[in-house]
Formats: structure tokens, sequence, C-alpha cells
């Protein structure tokens, strides 16, 4: 049985682990080696369950624990070439770093991992979409300006999909962010919106997606309830999250929650 554990996810730090207590893979490690562990514990996961980590792009709430981590846990660290270079030059990764090219497939403990590209105003920034040994796929899409053909042809089809749900756009607007900030954010190379993430999420749906998941909301510009109801606005009844599918928000820090798949 795949399961996927949301350990921490917002705009403060953001990590993901999929596999089970004798193996697994971390996507992004944004927090703390000290938080990750307690995190990855609170879950009945030991750290050395951790068999690699992939790295979605270079921005400090995905890699701000990782020299920490793979210090203590040398495990090989994956990303793109661009964002692999630019973590080994600024001593990110204490382990071996290991460069995918962008729409190429790696194995790390029986989980196979394709990366695809993801507009965003980091240096090369990726998602991945990840076959489990027991055949199920999932995929982790977050820190995206706009739904690339890519990223959809990622997603569609995957029996779980942890996608962003950022910022609700009325928020953000009259929220407290500088506009320069505010204009970044909203650009089609910063973040998703909830009305952008709830089309995307109809699409899966109807792609034979069972469980979905909302990741990387803002703290300051969102909050769990608003991103719901969007998303519950944009299906507009015709499917119906808990009789259709399976919908969970990702908390900012893990509660103990696990997402089986
Ligand atoms: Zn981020
Ligand atoms: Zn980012």
């Amino acid at each position: 049985m795949a399961r996927i554990y949301p350990l921490f996810s917002s705009s403060s730090g953001n990590s993901y682990f999929i596999g089970t207590a004798s193996g697994g893979i971390l996507i992004d490690a944004g927090a703390s080696c000290r938080r990750l562990v307690s995190a990855l514990r609170q879950n009945d996961i030991p750290p050395e369950a951790v068999k690699a980590v992939f790295i979605t792009h270079d921005h400090s709430d995905h890699i701000a624990g990782l020299r920490v981590f793979t210090k203590n846990y040398p495990v090989p660290v994956y990303a793109s070439p661009a964002t692999l270079e630019w973590l080994e030059r600024g001593g990110h990764i204490a382990s071996i770093g290991k460069s995918i090219p962008i729409g190429g497939r790696e194995e790390a403990a029986g989980y196979f991992v394709t990366s695809f590209k993801t507009p965003h105003d980091a240096i090369e920034s990726v998602g991945y979409r990840i076959s489990t040994p027991d055949n199920k796929t999932v995929c982790i899409c977050t820190d995206l300006g706009h739904v690339t053909p890519e990223a959809d042809a990622c997603m569609c089809g995957c029996d779980a999909v942890l996608i962003e749900s950022n910022y609700d756009e009325g928020m953000l607007r009259s929220g407290p962010y500088p506009y320069c900030l505010k204009r970044r954010i909203a650009s089609s190379d910063g973040h998703l919106s909830n009305s952008m993430s709830a089309r995307e999420v109809r699409r899966l749906i109807d792609a034979g997606t069972t469980r979905v998941i909302l990741g990387h909301l803002s703290r300051e510009n969102n909050t769990p309830i608003v991103a719901r109801n969007t998303l519950e606005r944009e299906l507009g009844g015709e499917c119906v999250a808990g009789r259709d599918f399976l919908l969970y928000i990702a908390p900012v820090e893990t509660g103990g929650m696990a997402v089986v798949f």
C-alpha cells in the first residue's frame, strides 16, 4: 500500500515523504534536520528509511534542512542539473549529488521518479511524478505560476496528486504584502492561486485521480477553508469530495497525517 506523508507544507517549509517505515524517498527538505526527523518519527518513520532526497528547486522553504540532513543521513540528493550545480556550489549537500535531466527518470528504493519542468522564478524548478513499488502513481506539483500542458500531462492519470493551492486572489490583493511581492506571487512564474488549482483539480478528477491534496498554502493569503470552498465552487456539485474523490489539505506541519493511495 502506497503512502504519502506531508511533513511540512507552506511558504515557510516543504517536505513530503513517500514510502513506508522500511524505505522511501523525501521530496524537498525545507525544515531543519531536527524538525524533519521529528516529523518523520511522529509518523513512525525512522529517518534511516529515507533512501534519497529529491529537490524541486533552490528556494529556502524547500532546502533549509538539506545540508544537515545529508550530513547526518548521507543519502543521495537528486535535482535538475542547474539546481544541483547551485546546491553543490553553495555547500547545501553533504552527501552525493545526482542530476536528473528534466523529463529524466531515476530509481531509488524501488520508487521510479520522473521530473517535469514547472514555471517558477527559481533556477530550474521541477515537479515529480513517482511510481511506487506496487505500481501506484503520485505527483508532487507545487511552486508554479500556471499549469503548463507539460505539468498537466504529468499530473493527469495519477492516483494521488499533491497540487499547490497557494493564495486566494482577494486575500492577496488586499493583504499586507508589498506591491512587488504581490506581483511576483501572482505572476505566471509565481504560485498557483486557489482558483487556478481548482480548475486543474477538476481535470484531474475527470482523468481518474482519487486522492487530491492541496498544499503549499500561504499562511498570510489563504486558509484551508477558503481553499476548500474555492474548489467546491469550481466543482459545482458535479464531483463531491468524500463521494467521488478524497480531499486533503496538507497541514503546515504534520500532525501524523498520511494519505493512502
Ligand atoms: Zn515554496
Ligand atoms: Zn519556490
